[in-house]
């Protein structure tokens, strides 16, 4: 068996044997080399050419970008689409090195005279003039035109589009009837029947609801059957004055807890661009549906959250300018997401020195920057693995940051300049076959406070929030107010 020590000299040697000793000069000039440099102002603006600054949507990096639109036969056409000198992630092409980029243009530099020089942009930024004028682009809505997964479609216009989501239709092909949203828009019906104020209503039935659920644990099967049933009695009389039905309004009375039945419309778009996001999230919510979702309800959820639990914030990006050493796992470099715009500066530094780039992926990075990218070509699914064995070298050789990880609360960290802290010194139980097995111990397990707060070591058992420091690597045996005596660990111990 490989043990962990091991497994980390492995992958190192592998990393060096997988190094390739062949420069990185074509994919450099594929990915930093701009299609041209302009050494003097575009001179079309003189001549009736525009110039829009925009972004663009190709991938997650959203450059900046500049359209040049000219007129032709009376239409404005986009001619050219280049990097946006202003923004910072395109900066600016040195005309004396075609591989490196000077800072983005100051605000204060005039149009006029920003059109002297160009940003990078990858080769599908560029080509957004042909999403724009592909002859296939989508320009209307479709509409299935014969049997779910025939892949006949035909346009419709936005108005039939919008009365059909909203009214229902027909597959007139097959004869299909589908159904319209405001079958399920629980406001609407109420509305519709002649309710004045719908949400009075659908509050009351919420708070009855509610209120079931929060005696339910209390109750027996029987007995909580008997308050649904008086529940469903009391609203499907109210309702049914106005000529309404409570499975109208209720997913399915017999379990009211599965909410109204506008919950049943689910949105779900993909990456959330241009902030369009907040804008369908309000109008789901304002339809009365909780199920809103988008690719990043999956996608990159772990990196939001591992981001606010080391830093307290979520959206954190790399400092590619200013770090000596990255490691680069799982992205592929000058192939898929994010962009090349965005990695370009990856391989600028890296090939002038000035960053050493750990590549930790199956596929190779074809090339090595004059040795400044070193391959660590690990078998998919061992990432964590990999990942462990960092770890566990970080605490062989104590190369963790003590200082931070010792504050087992707010405060501490606070007053050590720390933004977050860690429960890397709470006490876990570890008693083997113990019925708490794997969790915290608690105050309230050792008779020091309630069960809100945590035990750490500090010359004796203490508080989580009453030391500015504890112990990281303690492990013994506590008494628990139940006359028990359980091994205990702290957190960061337990990774050993
Ligand atoms: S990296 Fe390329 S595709 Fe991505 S946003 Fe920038 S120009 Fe567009």
């Amino acid at each position: 068996m490989v043990s962990r020590r091991s497994f980390v000299k492995g992958v190192i040697g592998l990393a060096a044997a997988g190094t390739f000793a062949a420069g990185y000069a074509p994919v450099i000039e594929q990915i930093v080399k701009p299609t041209y440099t302009p050494i003097k102002p575009d001179p079309s603006i003189d001549e009736g050419a525009k110039f829009v600054y925009s972004t663009c949507l190709g991938c997650n990096v959203r450059c900046g970008i500049r359209a040049k639109v000219v007129e032709k036969d009376g239409v404005s056409v986009v001619e050219r689409i280049e990097g946006n000198p202003y923004h910072p992630y395109n900066r600016v092409v040195d005309p004396s090195s075609q591989y490196s980029r000077l800072d983005p243009l100051p605000y204060t530099t005039p149009v006029r005279e920003s059109l002297n020089y160009v940003g990078t942009l990858c080769a599908r930024g560029q080509d957004g003039i042909h999403y724009l004028y592909d002859p296939y682009r989508i320009k209307s809505p479709l509409k299935r035109a014969g049997p779910r997964g025939s892949g006949k479609w035909k346009a419709i216009s936005w108005e039939q589009l919008i009365k059909e989501i909203v009214e229902g239709g027909v597959i007139e092909e097959t004869g299909e009837k589908i159904p319209g949203i405001k079958e399920i828009f629980t406001y609407g019906i109420l509305k519709e029947a002649g309710i004045q104020d719908p949400n009075s209503i659908l509050s009351g039935i919420k708070k009855d609801v509610d209120t079931i659920m929060q005696n339910a644990p209390k109750l027996t099967a029987e007995e909580l059957k008997g308050e649904i049933e008086k529940f469903k009695e009391k609203w499907a009389k109210q309702l049914g004055e106005k000529g309404i039905k409570l499975d109208q309004i209720l997913i399915n009375p017999d379990m009211p807890d599965l909410g109204f039945r506008s919950n049943q419309l689910v949105f779900v778009r993909g990456r959330g661009q241009a902030h369009a996001d907040y804008f369908y999230q309000r109008w789901t919510y304002a339809f009365g549906s909780v199920n809103w979702l988008r690719h990043t309800s999956a996608c990159q959820l772990g990196f939001y959250c591992a981001n606010r639990i080391w830093s307290g914030t979520t959206d954190i990006n790399p400092d590619l300018k200013g770090a000596k050493v990255l490691i680069m796992a799982g992205a592929q470099i000058g192939r898929l997401h994010p962009g090349a715009t965005g990695q370009g500066i990856i391989i600028e530094r890296a090939a002038k020195g000035g960053l050493k780039v750990f590549y930790v992926n199956p596929v190779s990075p074809r090339g090595d920057c004059g040795g400044n990218f070193e391959w660590v070509p690990i078998k998919p699914g061992t990432d964590a693995a990999l990942a462990l064995a960092m770890i566990k070298w970080i605490i062989d050789n104590k190369r963790f940051n003590k200082t931070f990880l010792e504050s087992p609360n707010e405060e501490a960290a606070k007053s050590k300049g720390e933004i977050v802290y860690t429960n890397a010194t709470w006490l876990v139980i570890t008693e083997k076959g113990h019925a708490r097995e794997g969790t915290f111990l608690k105050a309230s397990d050792v008779g020091l406070g309630d069960a809100t707060k945590y035990v750490v070591y500090s010359e004796g058992l203490k508080v989580h929030t009453e030391v500015k420091e504890a112990e990281l690597l303690y492990s013994g045996k506590v008494k628990l107010t139940s006359g028990e005596e359980v091994e205990v660990k702290t957190a960061l111990k337990i990774l050993y």
